[in-house]
């Protein structure tokens, strides 16, 4: 056959499997049918437990949640026992190609970009993922840092089913302004800050950088508002979220400065991330605008790594009284913004080592803080479901248990609404109706 004619065919073949053939009739077995139990479950919206639990799963789709619900006759049971379910945990700011060693002194966010690849990253990525899944976070919104688009290759291996990991919304290279987020950079290095970031100057940039993003498959668009040198103006800034909400895609704004916080609420930005500075008159709009803060704190003991390092004691103790001091900071930024009814969407922003704990201990480890500020556990719970599902625009698909949602949960131990450590107990992960971990303790016969 020629080529051309073997083209034909292909042609004409493919064109009558789209138009005439209900593929799915070839030998397909009817979804399976699984129904879980637990003494307890949160469904990411009430703020009561629902005890004896059932949920109802067909395929990857929760069918039904209820308090003692009968199961239809050939169900797979799984009794999860003692043990509280809740929806699968959502990330709303992680780095999932990015494993910073701190303890290196000076290399930073530079290192991995200079040294490694993007397909390298990617599969630190796979690897970094499989733990987020393992520590009960289901879904992450991967905010830059990625490479050139390494974010989007994880996310379309995980769709596959070449890798396991959590679903993914990617929000490729970040907008920055001139300089990317390497303000340190001696002398600047023009090819590596273009690996990492895209840099904008002027509206006409800002908007052909959406775009591109769009072509490199962003479901999302991080935008670097500060850097430390330079400050995107308030137009960018307006042309992105423009662009970015016409092709519904969320926007979130990293700021760190009361003028970069400033232009991203006026701008119309979906969620602040950071937001270390917060100044009161930014309160309001955030509530009226319903934009999310994504606090990337983390627990004041985070500040004892600096006991763990060698060299001058003095300076070491300096750098932990200033860690603690920042860290006392955004804890009361945080409870003023609670206070004025801005809403929570959990984020991590984990990039670096953790001695001794997973990517997926850690990042749920940096959530269960918030109680630090005195977040109650429940709306803890929310800002890693509900509320980070709204963010992320998966509302429909993830963030609580409700018929029609996406069988992606997680059982812990204990009662996470009365002391939210329990979330560190994970004793089993569904995502998509498929188990992904099952560590019930081994019942005496
Ligand atoms: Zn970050």
């Amino acid at each position: 056959m020629s080529r051309r004619s073997r083209r034909l065919l292909t042609t004409v073949l493919g064109a009558f499997l789209l138009c005439c053939v209900s593929l799915p009739s070839w030998g397909q077995t009817p979804p399976t049918r699984t129904a879980l139990r637990a003494a307890r479950l949160f469904d990411g919206k009430s703020d009561r437990l629902l005890p004896d639990a059932v949920v109802l799963i067909e395929g990857t789709t929760i069918q039904a949640v209820g308090s003692g619900l009968s199961i239809p006759p050939g169900t797979r049971v799984i009794d999860l026992g003692d043990v509280t379910l809740l929806p699968g945990l959502i990330d709303a700011h992680s780095h999932l190609l990015l494993d910073v060693d701190p303890s290196n002194e000076g290399g930073g966010l530079l290192t991995p970009v200079a040294q490694s690849s993007t397909a390298e990253r990617a599969l630190l990525g796979a690897k970094l993922g499989r733990e987020m899944l393992e520590a009960g976070v289901t879904t992450v919104r991967d905010v830059g840092n990625s490479g050139v688009n390494g974010d989007v290759a994880l996310r379309n291996a995980i769709q596959r089913g070449w890798v396991q990991g959590p679903r993914i919304s990617a929000c490729t290279r970040a907008l920055a302004p001139q300089g990317g987020q390497f303000p340190t950079l001696q002398p600047p290095a023009q090819p590596l800050i273009e690996q990492e970031y895209v840099t904008v100057s002027g509206v006409e940039e800002a908007r052909r950088a959406v775009r591109q993003a769009l072509v490199d498959g962003a479901d999302c668009i991080k935008v670097i508002v500060d850097n430390g040198h330079n400050l995107l103006s308030l137009e960018e800034l307006k042309v992105i979220v423009e662009e970015a909400h016409r092709m519904k895609r969320p926007v979130a704004a990293h700021t760190t400065t009361d003028a970069s916080i400033r232009i991203a609420v006026q701008a119309g930005a979906d969620s602040i991330e950071h937001g270390y500075s917060l100044p009161d008159d930014v309160l309001a709009p955030m509530v009226r605008k319903r934009i999310f803060l994504v606090p990337t704190d983390g627990p004041m003991d985070a500040c004892d790594f600096f006991d763990t390092q060698t060299g001058d004691a003095e300076r070491r103790r300096q750098m932990k009284e200033r860690c603690r001091k920042n860290m006392a900071r955004a804890q009361e930024r945080l409870r003023r913004a609670v206070a004025a009814g801005v809403r929570i969407a959990a984020g991590s922003d984990m990039y670096t080592v953790m001695p001794g704990m997973t990517r997926g201990q850690a990042s749920v480890k940096w959530f269960v803080a918030y109680t630090e500020a005195g977040l109650k556990p429940v709306d803890i719970l929310r800002a890693a479901t509900v509320n980070a599902a709204e963010l992320l625009r998966m509302q429909d698909q993830v963030g609580s248990l409700t018929p029609d949602k996406r069988a992606d949960l997680l059982a812990v131990e204990g009662d996470p609404l009365k002391d939210l450590q329990a979330l560190m107990q994970v004793r089993f992960v569904m995502k998509d109706g498929q188990v992904v971990l099952d560590a019930r303790p081994t019942r005496s016969p």
